[in-house]
């Protein structure tokens, strides 16, 4: 993988695409940008069904549906940086962040 510092720990470009999961039970998009995550496993904790930290110590989500709807936009809601996007496929609304 290709990757570089910018600046601070843990914050490094990927050429890895955004990771983005269409969740059909609750109509969701849920996408997770590779460069605002820094790991720190706020959303992990809240939603371990549906995120948890791949082997570069970065979100990934796991299912989509794993969790109760609102679990899940709390769990994107908790990420300090916005890297967790959510998206009401039904009304295009942008639920998070
Ligand atoms: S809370 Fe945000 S920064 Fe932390 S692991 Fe989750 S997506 Fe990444």
């Amino acid at each position: 993988m290709f990757a570089f510092e910018v600046g601070r720990k843990h914050h490094v470009w990927r050429q890895k695409p955004r990771l983005g999961a269409y969740s059909a039970v609750y109509g969701l998009n849920l996408d997770r940008d590779d460069v605002e995550c820094t790991g720190e496993a706020i959303c992990v904790d809240i939603a371990p069904e549906v995120l948890r930290l791949d082997e570069e110590g970065i979100a990934e989500i796991i299912d989509p549906a794993g969790a109760d709807r609102d679990i899940i936009i709390e769990a994107a809601r908790s990420c300090p940086h916005g890297a967790i996007t959510v998206v009401e496929v039904g009304t295009g609304q942008q639920l998070v962040p």
